[in-house]
């Protein structure tokens, strides 16, 4: 990394679809459920996000557990549920791939491909994802450098794709008030270091419903691209992450309040649709 440098690089952007630009004045803000568990469900949510100002869909079909005991997601049949809720709320979608397998089959439905936090370091699949073609949102790893996250997308990078969008979803720390820290300051970093957008999720950091607003403002207020939020119709019972995802209500109350933060930093949400080119 080089040292901070007075004079930020421009972000340059990167678009998904032909609705949604990630890295100008505008944000995006992609919502939905952890795990896809049914039509409805996804379908419910993807219309609720998409109605409070969300410009992304996001659903789990691999889900890439703790324990091999809970729910891994429901596979490829989650690929089609969440491809068709995000056709009818009008949003492109994004969904994590887990294996370097998959990758053809996932780009073959989804907008954007996600790499997850326990994946930053698997460069078979950052090759592959790189190879796809599709725009890819990359989160940091839970122990990851900034230094080590930027050499990830490089990896991207250097496999043809240029469509990355950097996402800071905490690390680990030896706080154990939230699931994980919010490192706010790698938004700035980040920004500086690189021309990569850069979008936080505050879902995974807080790890609690009340927690996640007040980083997403955090997030905004320090120059965030976007967020990428965990919301699901009836939290208490999702199949993974139910504490930290929000109601519908809430995410619409975090929408407000995020829209509040973002006008007193210069940005916009949810503004009119951009008219954007191709992504890749
Ligand atoms: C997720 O987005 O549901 C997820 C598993 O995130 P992370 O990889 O950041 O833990
Ligand atoms: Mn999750």
């Amino acid at each position: 990394m080089t040292a901070f440098s007075a004079q930020l690089p421009a972000t340059v952007p990167v678009t998904v679809g032909d609705r949604c630009c990630f890295g100008g004045t505008d944000l995006v803000v992609i919502g939905g459920p952890c795990s896809v568990e049914s039509a409805a469900m996804v379908l419910d949510t993807a219309l609720s996000v998409a109605a409070s100002g969300a410009r992304m869909l996001r659903g789990g079909a691999f889900k890439p557990r703790t324990s091999p005991h809970t729910f891994q997601g429901m596979g490829d049949p989650a690929l089609d549920l969440l491809a068709q809720a995000g056709e009818r709320a009008g949003l492109p979608v994004v969904t994590e791939v887990t294996d370097p397998r998959h990758v053809d089959r996932v780009a073959g439905v989804a907008d954007m491909l996600q790499v997850g936090a326990r994946n930053m370091q698997n460069y078979a699949l950052l090759a592959e994802v790189g190879r796809s073609g599709k725009p890819v949102l990359l989160k940091r790893g839970l122990a990851a450098t900034l230094k080590e996250f930027l050499l990830a997308a490089e990896h991207i990078r250097v496999a043809g794709n240029d469509a990355v969008v950097l996402c800071e979803r905490g690390i680990r720390t030896f706080e154990t008030a939230s699931r994980f820290t919010l490192d706010v300051t790698a938004v700035p970093v980040l920004k500086a270091e690189s021309h990569l957008p850069v979008i936080v999720d505050p879902s995974h950091a807080g790890g609690r419903a009340p927690l996640v607003a007040p980083l997403a403002r955090a997030a905004i207020a320090a120059g965030a691209d976007g967020l990428i939020v965990e919301v699901h119709p009836e939290p208490a019972t999702a199949q993974s992450d139910a504490e930290q995802s929000l109601t519908f209500a809430a995410f619409a109350e975090l929408m407000v309040q995020v829209e509040r933060v973002a006008l007193a930093v210069g940005r916009t949400i949810g503004a009119a649709p951009l008219a954007v080119g191709a992504s890749v």
